[in-house]
């Protein structure tokens, strides 16, 4: 089962992703993790990386296409995955689309969360996010057990750099400009599933289940 979320950044991709991940047994490939990992390892593609999440603009195409290729080639993927935060630009989704064709393959299913943007703002302003093992939370509507610290590992949590209100408004800018025409893209392949993620998290998660199948 090959999976795409869709929506704006802190719709609750993530979070659905996990979810799913874990019901279907297949990993959860998110490039903003891949990111924020090479950062938090101070490599080459880390520090270029930076640069542009922190302005809240998308990593160019180029560093980012052969880092997806990359890791669903490997074994684990054999099976399926969902992609959480790729593709964000119709050049991704068509570079996805060649690579899986050569293969005979294609996406089954892109997830469309809906949230509209004034609600995204305050989700983003509280989300408070795990480096280590990539878990996110919200002060407010996920809160953890005990207060700053992430429930699966342990870690301090942390505000993302790129969470801020400022950052907030410039990367819904980008989505609504470059990430925003995959939903006519997905459509026309007929694989497109909207559902509402103004719901609990869990009433968001049943909405899903329906589409993909128990
Ligand atoms: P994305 O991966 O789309 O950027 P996240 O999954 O990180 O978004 O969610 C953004 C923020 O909203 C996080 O703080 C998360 O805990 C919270 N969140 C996710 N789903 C819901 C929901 N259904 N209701 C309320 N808050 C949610
Ligand atoms: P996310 O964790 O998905 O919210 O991603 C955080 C940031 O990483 C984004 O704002 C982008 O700067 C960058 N990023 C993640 N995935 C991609 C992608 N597919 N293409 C370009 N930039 C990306």
């Amino acid at each position: 089962m090959k999976i795409i979320m869709l929506g704006a950044p802190g719709a609750g991709k993530g979070t659905q992703a996990k979810m799913i991940a874990d019901k279907y047994q297949i990993p959860h490939v998110s490039t903003g993790d891949i990111f924020r990992a090479n950062i938090k390892n101070g490599t080459e593609l880390g520090k270029k990386a930076k640069t542009y999440m922190d302005a809240g603009e998308l990593v160019p195409d180029e560093l980012t296409v052969d880092l997806l290729m990359d890791r669903i080639s490997q074994p684990d993927c054999a099976n399926g995955y969902v992609l959480d935060g790729f593709p964000r630009t119709i050049p991704q989704a068509e570079c996805l689309e060649k690579a899986l064709e050569e293969r005979q393959e294609a996406v089954d299913f892109a997830i469309d969360v809906e949230v509209p943007d004034d609600s995204i703002i305050k989700r983003m302003s509280g989300r408070r996010a795990c480096l280590n093992c990539g878990a996110t939370y919200h002060i407010v509507h996920i809160p953890t057990k005990v207060e700053g610290i992430c429930d699966r590992c342990g870690s301090p949590l942390v505000l993302r750099d790129d969470d801020r209100p400022e950052t907030v408004k410039n990367r819904l800018a980008v989505y609504h400009q470059q990430t925003r025409p995959l939903i006519d893209f997905y459509s026309s392949r007929k694989v497109l599933h909207e559902v509402d993620g103004t719901q609990s998290m869990e009433k968001v998660f049943a909405d899903i289940v329906k589409v993909l199948g128990e």
